[in-house]
This record gives C-alpha cells, sequence and structure tokens, in this order.
C-alpha cells in the first residue's frame, strides 16, 4: 500500500512558485468547484489546486511531487461520473484547465493537436473551422476536457459510427510521475514499435500519468445529417429496428439511441421547453442520425424509406424526422437532457454497463426484476447507445422514499445488477471509468490475472504510488 506524505508550507510555496500565486489555488472558496463533482457524491479536500500554465510546468510539479512523495490527482473538466478526479486525503489537485492551445491542424485536415485542457466543445468548433469534424461526442461537450476525455477513454453517442476516445486518438504527450515528459504526439495510423503507450495511458484514469496533449483524428464533415424520434412497442423491436437501420444505412448510420418512456415524461416535467414531440406516449423511443460528408447523399430518402420499412414489420408506431438543424438539436436535447431530469426526480443509483446487444432487452428484464426485488417502487430509467450495446442502467428512487435512505442501497443495487451483468458477459464499466465508485467492485469482479498485470504495470510506470491514489486499483 504505498503512503504519501502531505507537502510542507515549504513545498506548497515552491509548487506555487512554479504556477504564479493567482494558480495555486488556497483558498477554500476558490477551491470549492474542483472539489466537488456533478453528482454530489464525492466532497474532497487539498491543500492546494495548482493550475498550471504549460506542459514543462506540470513537469516541474511533478518532480517535486516524486520526489516528496507527494499524492497528485488529476484533473480536467471535473464532469466525470466515478469520483476519479476527486482527492481523498492530503494529494494536491493537479488542473489542465488553463493548458486550453490548440497547437496545431495539419496540412490535410486530418488531426489537430490540442492540449488536455481544450473543453470537448472547442475542439468540435475547431474542427469545424477546417470543414472537418471531431466525432467525440456527449451531453457534457460543453465541460469535459479532452485530458479527461481520454483518461477516461470516453464514448458518447457516436461510437457507433467513429469509435470511442482511443479510436479517435493517435498521438499524446504526457508527464510521468517522475516528471519527465514523454512525446509521442505523432500522427501516423500505423505503429507497431512494440508495446503501445498511448493506449494503456488512456482510459488510466490519472493513475500512470498527466496526459498533457494529444493528436486527435478528424473527419468530413457531414453535410447531410437527418435524424429520426420514433416510438417503439418494446425492447425487442428496437433490437431488429437497430438492425434494419444498419442494412439500410450502413455506415451512415452515425447514432441510434434508446430510451424509455419514463426518461421523457422526466426530461418533459422538468427541463423548460422540452416536449414529447410525438402524439402518443409509446413504451421506448429511439432516437437515430444518418449522415453523409455529401450535401445531397440522399440521407432523407433512406431514413424515409427505413421508416417506412420499420412501420411496415411493426418495429415503431409513430416517427418524427427533424426537417431542420434546430428541430434535430431539440431531438437530441430530449436525449441528452435525461441525466440532468433524473437529478431532479431525487436519488438516482447508476449502472453504466454493457452487455452483448443481442442480450440488452433480457438485461434490462431482469435488471428491472431485481431492482424491484431490494427496492419496491424504485423506477428504472434505462437508456444508451444500443449500437454499442451500452446501457445507463439507472434507477431512480421510489416516490415519496426519503433520498438518503434510497442511496444506501447503491452498493446491494450495484452488486446484484453486476452479478448479472458478468453473468451475461457484459462489462461493468462501459464507458465512465472505474475511478473511486466501481473500484472495490472491480477488485471482485475482474479476472485474477487481468488484476495482477494491471497491479505490476501500475508499479513500473508509477512505483511510489503517487498518481490518482486510491482510484481504479
Ligand atoms: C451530463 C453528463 C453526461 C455524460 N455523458 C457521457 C457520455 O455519453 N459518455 C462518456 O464517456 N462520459 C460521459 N460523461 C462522463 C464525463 O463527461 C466523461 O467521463 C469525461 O470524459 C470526463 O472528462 P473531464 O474533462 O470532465 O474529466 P475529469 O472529470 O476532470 O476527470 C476524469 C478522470 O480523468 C482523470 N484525468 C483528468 N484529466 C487528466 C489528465 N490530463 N491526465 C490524466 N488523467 C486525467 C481524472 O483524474 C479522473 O480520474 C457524462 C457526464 C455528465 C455530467
Amino acid at each position: 500500500v504505498p503512503s504519501f506524505n502531505p507537502p510542507s508550507d515549504a513545498t506548497l510555496r515552491r509548487l506555487a512558485d512554479i504556477v504564479g500565486e493567482q494558480n495555486a489555488l488556497c483558498d477554500p472558496a476558490r477551491q470549492a468547484p474542483y472539489l466537488t463533482e456533478w453528482r454530489d457524491l464525492y466532497h474532497g479536500s487539498t491543500p492546494i489546486v495548482l493550475r498550471p500554465g504549460s506542459t514543462e510546468e506540470v513537469s516541474r510539479i511533478m518532480a517535486i511531487a516524486h520526489a516528496e512523495r507527494i499524492g497528485v490527482v488529476p484533473q480536467a473538466g471535473n464532469t466525470g461520473l466515478v469520483g476519479g478526479q476527486i482527492p481523498t486525503g492530503p494529494e494536491i489537485v493537479l488542473s489542465v484547465d488553463r493548458m486550453t492551445r490548440i497547437r496545431e491542424v495539419d496540412r490535410q485536415r486530418t488531426s489537430m493537436t490540442v492540449e488536455a485542457g481544450v473543453i470537448l466543445a472547442d475542439a468540435h468548433a475547431e474542427a469545424e473551422k477546417h470543414d472537418r469534424i471531431f466525432p467525440l461526442s456527449m451531453a457534457s461537450q460543453g465541460s469535459c476536457r479532452i485530458g479527461g476525455n481520454l483518461a477516461t477513454n470516453a464514448g458518447g453517442v457516436q461510437v457507433l459510427a467513429y469509435g470511442n476516445a482511443r479510436a479517435l486518438t493517435l498521438g499524446l504527450e504526457a508527464v510521468l510521475p517522475d516528471g519527465r515528459i514523454w512525446n509521442g504526439l505523432t500522427n501516423l495510423k500505423k505503429d507497431n514499435t512494440g508495446y503501445d503507450l498511448r493506449d494503456l495511458m488512456i482510459g488510466s484514469e490519472g493513475t500512470l500519468g498527466i496526459i498533457t496533449a494529444a493528436v486527435l483524428k478528424l473527419f468530413p464533415r457531414p453535410h447531410e445529417q437527418v435524424t429520426a424520434f420514433a416510438g417503439l412497442p418494446d425492447l425487442d423491436a428496437a433490437l431488429v429496428f437497430l438492425r434494419l437501420a444498419q442494412e439500410h444505412a450502413g455506415p451512415a448510420l452515425t447514432a441510434f439511441e434508446f430510451m424509455p418512456a419514463i426518461a421523457i415524461d422526466m426530461v418533459v416535467m422538468h427541463i423548460p421547453g422540452m416536449q414529447n414531440p410525438l402524439a402518443g406516449r409509446s413504451p421506448w423511443y429511439a432516437l437515430l442520425e444518418l449522415s453523409s460528408p455529401r450535401a445531397e447523399g440522399g440521407m432523407n430518402d433512406a431514413l424515409d424509406a427505413l421508416l417506412a420499412s420499420a412501420s411496415e414489420k411493426n418495429l415503431i408506431t409513430d416517427a418524427t424526422i427533424a426537417t431542420s438543424l434546430d428541430k434535430s438539436r431539440a431531438l437530441w436535447k430530449l436525449r441528452e437532457s435525461i441525466s440532468e431530469a433524473q437529478k431532479r426526480e431525487g436519488g438516482s443509483i447508476k449502472h453504466d454497463v454493457s452487455v452483448p446487444i443481442t442480450t440488452i432487452p433480457e438485461f434490462i428484464r431482469r435488471a428491472n426484476a431485481i431492482v424491484e426485488k431490494i427496492c419496491p417502487g424504485a423506477r428504472p430509467v434505462p437508456f444508451g447507445h444500443m449500437g454499442d450495446g451500452n446501457v445507463h442502467y439507472n434507477v431512480s428512487q421510489p416516490q415519496g422514499m426519503s433520498r438518503a435512505a434510497f442511496l444506501a442501497l447503491w452498493e446491494t443495487m450495484n452488486v446484484a445488477v453486476h452479478d448479472l451483468v458478468v453473468s451475461l458477459e457484459g462489462s461493468i464499466s462501459a464507458e465512465h471509468g472505474i475511478g473511486r465508485l466501481k473500484r472495490a467492485e472491480l477488485a471482485r469482479l475482474k479476472p485474477a490475472l487481468e488484476l495482477e498485470l494491471m497491479r505490476r504495470i501500475k508499479a513500473v510506470i508509477d512505483p511510489l504510488g503517487i498518481m490518482n491514489p486510491g482510484k481504479v486499483l
């Protein structure tokens, strides 16, 4: 078990000198935004939040932390959902939120090099300036930052077509726990020169080093994009509908999300200006998008044909097509507001899991039965990225129950649902990571050999255990 030291006053002064007094936060009021996370589950404390402005400053901070055996918690946009970015004790917080430079867009516009503090939405905007897209996309994109996206190997709504953060990254720059800078900023598509350090860093949740910059893949900007929102009789129909959409559209199918009626009810109730775009209420809904890099790519016709075919087969009961960008955004807002709406319904116990796509309906049916047994009246709100087998199996508290009493069931419910996931050969973390929240579950459920190898890798790269202690392993 690694132990680390709280920094002395003299060390705090040396650290502050690196970033300048205004970027070394010791005042609790200025620290506060860095110490609580979105779900309000974890509240941390730290002697200092450091906001370096460059890779060199990160390197100098890490060299001191290493020499003095000080724990370091990396943080980017603080939207992580497993508590990985929040300190547990005397660690220092190293936020990359000032490292917001776009260093380069390559001449062919196939990649761009950005610093770890670039906000995901700003990376989108930069790509669009060059008539390209960076397709990583999620509801938190106005706040999350590239460093956090890569550290969590983030997923989102376009993984179906473009892959997750790992698949979208060509190169990386990172500061190792001893302060050395690893420059892996290549934009090579092919590089088989041994173990892939880039892939090791991506998804390591700040436990192996600090990502300071990355080379991201860019793609041609879709010039035709059509979105549809459809009502479905049941989840089995959603599965067949997904397959039909893949057959009709092939790689043009860039998103396929599913959500239950209760999710839309909550959004309509809690998010101002939102309404169900369909006249009737269906048990389930799908939100899908078709994209083409050509302005006249035939996407409207393809979508019409798909919906007609699905309706003929009784897979959908009703549907609406967004005929303008504004209408498309409104449909996406329905989906993206689910987490926020659910938050306003009181306590919610979350499971970000993946299962083989064909078992999604079975998983949800069996999980619902498990949850009802543990907490009668609890309200499952399972939604997610159907094409990736990724279910956000979130459960809202029964109406009238106290939030605290419901949240006390978190572990019991997680254990039971995760056991089901494992029995279906799924994963207990599809995209949010392990952090603090799922550390015990990882130790319980990950095969012993895999855990052993992970621990050994960690010990080689971070022998003192100063990087994000108490997270993941
Ligand atoms: C409303 C909402 C919707 C979301 N939707 C999705 C979704 O669809 N898909 C998805 O995958 N996630 C989603 N998330 C979760 C979250 O946005 C992602 O995990 C995101 O990638 C985290 O980025 P961040 O910049 O906020 O990282 P942070 O929260 O700051 O950090 C996350 C983890 O990365 C580590 N870290 C941060 N920066 C660095 C760095 N520079 N170097 C090394 N380690 C670092 C931290 O220590 C921590 O362990 C959602 C969150 C919210 C609030």
